[in-house]
């Protein structure tokens, strides 16, 4: 991802929401190029010399400044300890205040996307437009965010979206359950419905089992997940009729393999023979006429 859209720390400071979510799953070296963006590169590299590599470690992390106060000799260390730390008298060291504030600047905005990802997860469409709000400081001009970039999608387009949606994860899935004839087409195996509503565009898909699922949001953005969610539970009897059918059609399979190897193996024969057309039939007739035999006489008993 480039770090081009990605706003100063001084302008995340009041609209936290305006950074991109993704950075949330940088790693390496580009987790360590974000954050030398953010505050500089020399607390990125306090971060790279602990090893820090990513978001989730960084916020897992109590006291990032508790490393320079271990006793590490190393030339890297002691270069981070010149720059961050302050002596105040003969023996005493501590962190340069900016340096602390940096940190804590960057922990609060990290915390609030990485909360934005769980309540956004949950389903709940409105309520991080709510929460941002609160954030909001008021202006001339209104903030553009990540959060409300789709919100400018038209019915047609929310529904084209989670049309190439399924269909990208129908085909993604097409061993789903180890079904063969798994496919999801509009119309065909399920119905999508999307209204515009007090409460913006919402969606659901009426499954072929009939169910009705309402979809979630994310950013605004309608998601299927819930319909996934749906066809791998046990109570889609759509999927459990195909789960079904599947069973039988190999059981059916296997006994029919079982009566074709054996008349192949019996042509083998036949050919061997080199009177394939006198034999064949010959053979199917005294079949039929011991059978015959067979149920007359127990008939007789
Ligand atoms: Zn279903």
């Amino acid at each position: 991802m480039s770090l081009s859209n990605v706003p100063k720390l001084q302008e995340l400071y009041f609209h936290p929401w305006k950074l991109p979510l993704e950075t949330l799953t940088l790693v390496d070296d580009q987790f360590y190029s974000f954050i030398e963006y953010l505050v500089g590169s020399t607390l990125s590299n306090l971060l790279r010399v602990q090893e820090i590599n990513s978001v989730p470690i960084l916020l897992l992390t109590t006291d990032v400044f508790k490393h320079l106060f271990l006793k590490i000799n190393d030339v890297e260390t002691d270069l981070l300890r010149q720059e961050l730390l302050l002596q105040i008298d003969n023996n005493n060291l501590i962190v340069k205040s900016a340096n602390r504030t940096k940190i804590k600047c960057l922990f609060d905005i990290l915390k609030i996307t990485s909360d934005r990802i769980f309540q956004e997860g949950q389903r709940i469409a409105t309520k991080h437009q709510i929460n941002y709000s609160s954030f909001a400081i008021p202006s001339a001009t209104p903030a553009v965010s990540t959060a409300n970039t789709y919100s400018t999608l038209t019915v047609d387009d929310q529904r084209n979206s989670l049309l190439k949606c399924i269909d990208d994860w129908s085909s993604l899935n097409e061993t789903f359950f180890n079904l063969k004839e798994f496919k999801l087409e509009e119309g065909n195996n399920f119905r999508l419905i999307v209204k515009a509503g007090t409460n913006g565009i919402q969606a659901s898909i009426e499954c072929l089992c009939k169910t009705i699922i309402t979809l979630g949001k994310l950013h605004s953005k309608l998601i299927p997940s819930n319909f996934y969610r749906h066809l791998k539970s046990p109570g889609c009897k759509y999927v459990n009729r195909l789960l079904k059918e599947q069973k039988l059609e190999e059981t059916n399979r296997n006994n029919s393999y079982s009566t074709t190897s054996s008349s192949s193996s019996s042509q083998l024969i036949d050919n061997n023979s080199q009177s394939t057309t006198a034999v064949v039939p010959n053979r199917k007739r005294t079949l039929g006429s011991t059978h015959k035999i067979k149920s007359k006489k127990q008939r007789k008993n």
